[in-house]
């Protein structure tokens, strides 16, 4: 049996106290174990901020990006060990563990390449400035600095790879040293990943750390020059922000937390024409990729009322050729949920959801699935629910089924559509698919206050997109309200957190000083 380690103080050690077991979702076997504690948390802390944070301090931008291009070579390795490792950890076929693999070595080239082109320089000074004074030569301008703490990223279970690398490649990058501390139940790929990262020599002294197990103790050592990037439950979110450390030291907090995600189908679109399939086809796949365990997967679709029942009679046609079951199977497109845990939790959702709308297809665990016994495996049927007059609804608004279920929602104006999907709190991502350019561009200004992203769909653009729920590091991913209120990369925008921006005033010649040692960036 596999017993997982943690890599703190430049040494792999292994835990000591309460064990804790994951799992294959597909067969229910026991995989492995990891133990919490028996760490030193003060010293694994110190190590990081004072070794890694050397390290870092004496490399510019430019090495660090080719730091990062060397971690994502060392992985790229060895991609195949790490699809057999997501196939059997976390039930994903294997169009799911590429989003999660090369989604995470995709991000550390792309923050590889702004290093290349932020150069050899360690600060940035934005440009533009604010002249204060009528008279003389007395300016504003702001000015980046890496910030001396560490980063602490806590990940959560449904993407151990690109969770991991998607928030190392920004901090290291920002000249902060990385402790990451993945979730205990898909640990295994996120572990195998530092294993080769650091036999390869890629990653500097210090400058990556790994805590398998509960995070006991380490949020304890937080100091106010510090950051914590936390993914995960909005409940978890609320202890950490509530955590004693934080309340006293002000560390840097960033909470990506969970969303009930929209997608709108336009009033320009008919029922049958190309954008109608095209959002068919991109629900489709909201119910099988990653089997529906993505934060930013579409949980509503919001349909004209006139259309609202051909778009459900369609999705559940859809539904019916989705094949679930072993993940290994080439013929399945449909894997488990990553635990017994996570499909009680999806079914629970699903009840919820029962006493608000019609179930068309699912909803239960399946009877059967291909290459597997349903009964001992995590599996959950995809799942479709058409809901009446969604304005006087409330759990298909509040209710995050984190597994292979969307709702159906009808709507009768824009101004109706904007306000339903304004209904979810506060979410990550929605989407917009329309035939009318104009009318996409209403809905998405209407919509943008309460989302992190908002995608636009059209028959032109149809083929060639990148998915509503696939976040792409040129853009924010993030979203207000009930998302947890963070932000995360958006190319230099996601630098920011891991570097203080001060305000300097002075004459001409300190900017042109500070220039000199400074990448320009227009913001
Ligand atoms: P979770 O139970 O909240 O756990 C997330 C992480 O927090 C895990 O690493 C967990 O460690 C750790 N944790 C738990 N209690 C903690 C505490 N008291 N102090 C510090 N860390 C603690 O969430 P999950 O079940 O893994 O993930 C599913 C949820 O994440 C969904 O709601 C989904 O929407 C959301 N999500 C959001 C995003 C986003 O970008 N916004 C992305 C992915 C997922 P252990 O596993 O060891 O308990």
């Amino acid at each position: 049996m596999i017993e997982l380690q943690s890599y703190l103080e430049g040494a792999w050690i292994t835990g000591k106290g309460s064990k804790r077991e994951f799992v294959n979702p597909t067969s229910g076997e026991t995989l492995g174990i990891l133990r919490s504690g028996g760490i030193d948390a003060t010293a694994a802390i110190n190590f990081s901020r004072e070794i890694g944070g050397a390290t870092l301090k004496q490399m510019n931008f430019a090495q660090r990006g080719a730091m990062l291009n060397a971690i994502a070579d060392a992985l790229i390795s060895n991609v195949g060990e790490y699809e057999d490792i997501a196939r059997r950890n976390s039930g994903n076929t294997s169009r799911d563990a590429a989003v999660d693999i090369q989604g995470g070595i995709g991000t550390l080239k792309y923050y590889a390449r702004l290093g290349k082109k932020l150069g050899d320089t360690q600060y940035i000074l934005e440009d533009g400035e604010d002249l204060l004074t009528k008279a003389g030569d007395f300016k504003l301008r702001h000015f980046w600095a890496s910030r001396p703490g560490v980063a602490i990223c806590i990940n959560a279970f449904n993407f151990p790879s690109w969770g991991l690398w998607e928030k190392a490649a920004v901090a290291l990058l920002a000249g902060v040293p990385v402790i990451a501390k993945p979730a205990s139940s898909t640990a295994w790929l996120s572990e195998q990943m530092v294993r080769d990262v650091i036999a390869s020599g890629a990653a500097g002294e210090g400058v990556l750390s790994l805590l398998c197990g509960s995070a006991d103790g380490l949020l304890e050592e937080v100091k106010p020059f510090d950051h914590i990037a936390f993914t995960g439950s909005a409940e978890t979110g609320r202890i950490i922000k509530a955590h004693q450390s934080v309340l006293s030291h002000s560390p840097r907090l960033n909470i990506e937390a969970d969303s009930v995600n929209a997608a709108i189908l336009g009033e320009s679109s008919e029922a049958g024409g190309a954008t109608f399939d095209l959002l068919l086809r991109e629900a489709t796949n909201a119910l099988s990729i990653k089997a529906g365990q993505l934060c930013t997967n579409i949980r509503r679709i919001l349909v004209p009322a006139k259309n609202a029942q051909t778009f459900a009679d369609a999705l559940a046609a859809k539904i019916d050729t989705i094949t679930c079951g072993d993940p290994a199977d080439e013929s399945v497109r449909l894997g488990p949920l990553v635990n017994r845990a996570q499909q009680q939790a999806a079914l629970e959702g699903m009840q919820q959801i029962t006493s608000e709308a019609k179930t068309l297809r699912g909803g239960n665990i399946p009877a059967q699935v291909v290459g597997a016994d349903a009964a001992k495996g995590a599996f959950v049927e995809p799942t479709l629910f058409l809901a009446g007059k969604a304005g006087d609804l409330s759990a298909v608004h509040d209710v995050e089924i984190f597994g292979p279920a969307i709702t159906i929602l009808p709507y009768q104006s824009m101004d109706d559509a904007i306000a339903l999907a304004a209904r979810g709190g506060g979410s990550l991502a929605v989407s917009v698919w329309c035939d009318d350019v104009a009318e996409a561009a209403c809905l998405a200004g209407g919509l943008a206050p309460y989302h992190g992203r908002v995608l636009c769909i059209d028959p032109e653009i149809g083929k060639g997109h990148t998915g509503h729920a696939i976040v792409m590091p040129q853009g924010v991913h993030g979203g207000p309200g009930r998302a947890g209120g963070g932000e995360e990369l958006g190319g230099l925008r996601g630098l920011r957190f891991y570097m203080q921006r001060t305000a300097i005033q002075g004459q001409t010649g300190i900017f042109e000083r500070l220039g000199a040692v400074s990448a320009n960036v227009q913001l």
